[in-house]
């Protein structure tokens, strides 16, 4: 049972709300109604943003701005039980992943916080040339601007503070979109950080149509930064939109992951069959194209298609619970279709493509063809394809043969492999003896090609979100 639902207002200049109309926001498990929240719209989103541009007339000191962080990593780990229960509640993800993010939150603030006490800029060796001698030079870091964010539903606590953590650290006010089927762990954030006394104006909430609040954001000048998690679609096109505007992307990807004969296989198939299916493979990094060596394909399957088939498909509020629902229905008719797409292909289900219930189960694929849906675009659901190769050269190939490039990963004993691999694989980031699906929050984390064009982890996203200063001193 939903344990949240409730009425939630918008947080505008420090103020609760209340618009007329409302965002319902139901259970993807059972459909239920979770609760409801007031509607934004255009002006509430121009309210938003005047109330941010004003805040950051009165900037407020380092030391403040750690002060508040750290007091939310704290609520955060005071409340951590209701908050795992709103993630879970919202976006039907099982608790045991939903109290996972709820950690990782804190996290995410606790380093937010040693960002705002480090942002420093640097000296300048200006007699290092003629031209300079004589003078002192050093760079400050400056805030760049009120920044609008925009969040998806699949960690709605975690990438909501990805958001908003480095931004104040960097000493922006913050417009902040939540993804309109998750906004409740968002607002349960705001509350914590006005109760934590961030001063109003700094963050502001408002929950509604994605088009009318992008348009604020991309045509109001005073937005300086657009921080963005989400589909490729949505995200290249507000770049296209806001040339003149930092325009910072997180978006998809189709995660490979190699393995090597000489890897050991009973612990690669825990970690794949754990990777490739939690939160039923809607995140961004959930692993979704294995490439194994010929000689180990037999063995890992043997090893890995059990540990799928055990995995418990259903109420995301139950305990035992691993893979739970898709967001919705056409998402998980969208799936269901590339599953058939495959079949029809020829490819082999080895276990999965069926529904459990109104549930899609784990679903493993072999001899997929490369054209097909499943090896090239995200699938964002619990599915993943198994391909024999023969040798690493071929595999790193067929990795990259995609265009996305966020994470991938490589399983072998043999570190030259391993380290020939990290240099070829075209990703933001590659882990060895681990599944790509790994992050730790302060890890500099993002894509390249389609995959996006920023980091994020704090001390990474403040560098994005501050401008350079020189100062230059005559002496
Ligand atoms: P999405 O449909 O692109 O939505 C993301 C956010 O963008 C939501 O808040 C959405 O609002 C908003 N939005 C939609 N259209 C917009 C517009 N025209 N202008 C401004 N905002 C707009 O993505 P999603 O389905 O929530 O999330 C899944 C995607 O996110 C996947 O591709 C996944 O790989 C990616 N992702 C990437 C990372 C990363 O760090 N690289 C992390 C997590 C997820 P509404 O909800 O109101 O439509």
């Amino acid at each position: 049972m939903a344990t949240t639902a409730s009425e939630k207002k918008l947080l505008i200049a420090g103020e609760w709300v209340e618009t007329g109309d409302w965002v319902e926001v139901r259970s993807p498990y059972s459909g239920e109604v979770v609760g409801r929240v007031a509607k934004a719209g255009r002006a509430e989103t121009r309210r938003a943003v005047d109330a941010a541009e004003a805040a950051m007339r009165e900037p407020l000191p380092a030391h403040k701005r750690a002060e508040i962080l750290v007091r939310v990593a704290g609520q955060l780990g005071r409340r951590h039980e209701e908050v795992a229960q709103t993630i879970a509640a919202e976006a039907g993800k099982p608790l045991k992943a939903a109290r996972v993010e709820a950690s990782r939150a804190m996290s995410t603030f606790t380093f937010s916080a040693v960002e705002a006490r480090k942002l420093a800029g640097e000296m300048v060796p200006m007699d290092a040339s003629q031209a300079g001698a004589g003078k002192l030079a050093f760079t400050l870091r400056e805030p760049i601007g009120v920044v609008g964010a925009i969040s998806p539903f699949n960690f709605p606590l975690n990438l909501v503070a990805h958001k908003i953590g480095p931004a104040l650290a960097a000493g922006c006010a913050v417009v902040l979109k939540p993804a309109s089927q998750t906004p409740f762990s968002a607002l349960l954030l705001a509350e914590l950080l006005t109760e934590a006394e961030l001063p109003p104006g700094w963050l502001n909430v408002v929950v509604g149509p994605a088009s009318e609040i992008g348009d604020v954001l991309v045509e109001d000048e005073r937005v300086r930064a657009i921080t963005f998690t989400g589909s490729g679609d949505v995200g290249w096109k507000l770049a296209e939109r806001a040339p003149r505007k930092r325009v910072k992307l997180e978006l998809g990807n189709a995660t490979p992951v190699i393995v090597e004969a000489d890897a050991d296989l009973e612990d690669v198939s825990t970690r794949l069959a754990a990777n490739a299916f939690s939160f039923a493979g809607q995140s961004c990094i959930s692993v979704q194209r294995i490439y194994v060596q010929r000689d180990a394909y037999d063995d890992l399957l043997a090893r890995l298609l059990p540990k799928v088939e055990a995995l418990v498909v259903g109420d995301p509020l139950d305990e035992t619970t691993d893979v739970g629902p898709l967001i919705d229905e056409g998402a998980r008719d969208r799936v269901l279709e590339w599953i058939e797409e495959a079949r029809a292909a020829g490819a082999e289900i080895l276990t999965g493509g069926t529904l459990a219930g109104e549930l899609l189960r784990p679903t493993v694929i072999a001899n997929a063809s490369p054209e097909l849906h499943v090896s090239r675009e995200e699938v964002f659901g619990p599915v993943c394809t198994v391909t024999a190769y023969d040798t690493v050269d071929e595999a790193i190939e067929l990795a990259n043969g995609t265009r996305y490039g966020l994470q991938a990963g490589i399983f072998t004993r043999d570190l030259k492999v391993a380290l020939d691999a990290a240099r070829r694989l075209e990703f933001g980031g590659v882990t060895v003896n681990e599944a790509p699906t790994f992050r730790a929050d302060q890890m500099p984390y993002g894509g390249v090609k389609d995959s996006g064009n920023t980091r994020e982890g704090p001390a990474y996203a403040v560098r994005e979100l501050t401008e350079e200063r020189l100062v230059v001193v005559e002496l």
